[in-house]
């Protein structure tokens, strides 16, 4: 969601004759001698966990040293943090000149405008409404690849999230405007979009405004037709399906997606509908039964099991990824050894796995954080071990094989390689000419090297 909120952000400063500099700050995020290039530092930041903080509040102590010399730089910052902390952010840091709520983008080239002239502290953080901007404007970083969010927010009340306080409720954008943006980045050559959620497969749009903008038709709604007769809306496997329609658009990913929204009418549109990407992220985050009551996840670890079982009865091509959060409040040493289970269990392709660290203000907060930081780390690294050995034995399997890969774009490592990602996305690099970029293209896996997939064209 941040990148794409980037995405946004550049585009429309670049539209108003700004020029973007990525590259002022090279020297690390702790460095203490930094020179800032730039005219204005905007950081776009996340709060979903403590050391994405961290690494923010260390970069503003840079940036308070970059001021002593230049004291024309504009700092300013942009995301989750801003939503989490608002105004106490002006007194903590004094150099920080603007604030950006998520709902404001549109506005950044105006707000950035009002600190240069009044040289004052400036926030602007809206409350209600959807923190989506689509514009034709947006600096896209791939020719090939689009995000496209859908949805933000959350309804949903994991205790150790941040999300539903940053993000809010739930709120989806129409499905009529989802289906229009997808079509204008289709007409820009973009083949493949993730569509993007904190809850993304919760969706639940409205099919269409009431009454329609002036001068729009019955023939914008044709898309919709048939679709969301019963309550009158469209629900994420209802979207996809009719995402799949567009001529052009050759595949859909989607993240991030809760369990209890897994359902077998999603599974049954993603097994139809070839152009749907065969990965599936849903996280777990824990294998106890008793953590997952605590973090109020809102199944059990046996309905996780039966969830993933009959997806890969429905999809038998499909790969399921996953999230884990190591040293939860409460946490036993047989609470951990379950999750280990789970892992070897449910043989993920791969999984994010993280230690706890509590955010300010989530329900959890008010648990006692009584897993000592040692025990999280070694739990921590345990947990890595056993998914690291899944996952190469997963991708051990492939040497040997042909599989389809859309070409991406070239490896940032060696300008002569490409890469692109199996259905399943799974990333493969081989060399090539830039002239297989946007295309797919069969690949023979030679080789596992270092966690990389290296093949052949054939
Ligand atoms: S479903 Fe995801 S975004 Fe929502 S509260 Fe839970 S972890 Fe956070």
């Amino acid at each position: 969601m941040n990148l794409y909120d980037t995405e946004v952000a550049e585009g429309l400063l670049e539209h108003r004759g700004f020029e973007i500099v990525n590259d002022a700050m090279d020297s690390g995020p702790y460095a203490v001698d930094v020179k800032v290039n730039a005219d204005v530092f905007l950081m776009n930041t996340c709060s979903v966990r403590e050391h994405a903080e961290e690494r923010v509040f260390g970069r503003m102590g840079m940036l308070g040293v970059a001021k002593r010399t230049n004291p024309d730089l504009i700092v300013g910052m942009m995301g989750c943090m801003v939503e989490e902390h608002r105004e106490k952010l002006f007194r903590r840091f004094p150099q920080l000149d603007l604030m950006v709520g998520t709902r404001n983008i549109k506005e950044l080239p105006g707000l950035i405008e009002e600190v240069r002239q009044n040289r004052r502290q400036v926030a602007k953080i809206k409350q209600d409404g959807i923190s989506i901007e689509y514009t034709d404007q947006i600096l896209r970083k791939g020719k090939y690849h689009a995000w496209l969010p859908i949805m933000t927010g959350c309804n949903k009340v994991c205790t150790f999230c941040i999300v539903p306080i940053t993000r809010g409720s739930e709120v989806s954008m129409q499905a009529r405007e989802v289906y229009r943006e997808a079509s204008r980045l289709v007409s820009e050559g973009v083949k493949w979009i993730t569509l993007l959620g904190q809850n993304v497969n919760s969706y639940d749009g409205n099919p269409h405004p009431n009454p329609l903008p002036e001068g729009e038709g019955a023939n914008s709604l044709a898309p919709l037709a048939g679709r969301g007769q019963g309550e009158g809306r469209i629900n994420f496997p209802e979207l996809l399906d009719m995402l799949c329609e567009i001529e052009g658009l050759e595949r859909i990913s989607f993240t991030t997606s809760h369990p209890s929204d897994a359902t077998e009418e999603l599974y049954r549109v993603i097994a139809k509908n070839p152009k749907i990407s065969r990965r599936f992220h849903l996280p777990l985050q824990s294998g106890a039964d008793s953590v997952l009551k605590r973090m109020k996840r809102l199944h059990t670890y046996a309905e996780f099991r039966e969830k993933i079982r009959l997806m890969r009865a429905m999809i038998p091509d499909i790969s399921v990824t996953s999230d884990i959060i190591a040293g939860f409040s409460g946490e036993t040493a047989e609470d951990h050894h379950k999750t280990c289970e789970a892992l070897q269990e449910l043989r993920f392709d791969s999984a994010f796995i993280y230690k706890y660290s509590v955010r300010p203000g989530t329900p959890a907060s008010k648990l006692p954080d009584d897993v000592p930081i040692n025990v999280k780390e070694q739990r921590n690294a345990e947990l890595l071990d056993i998914q690291r050995q899944i996952t190469t034995e997963s991708d051990q399997r492939l040497i040997g094989r042909t599989v389809e890969v859309f070409v991406e774009d070239t490896n940032a490592r060696n300008p002569l390689q490409l890469y692109g990602r199996t259905q399943d996305e799974k990333r493969i690099v081989f060399e090539g000419e830039t002239a297989l970029l946007g295309r797919f293209q069969k690949i023979q896996i030679g080789q596992l090297k270092r966690e990389t997939l290296l093949g052949s064209l054939i």
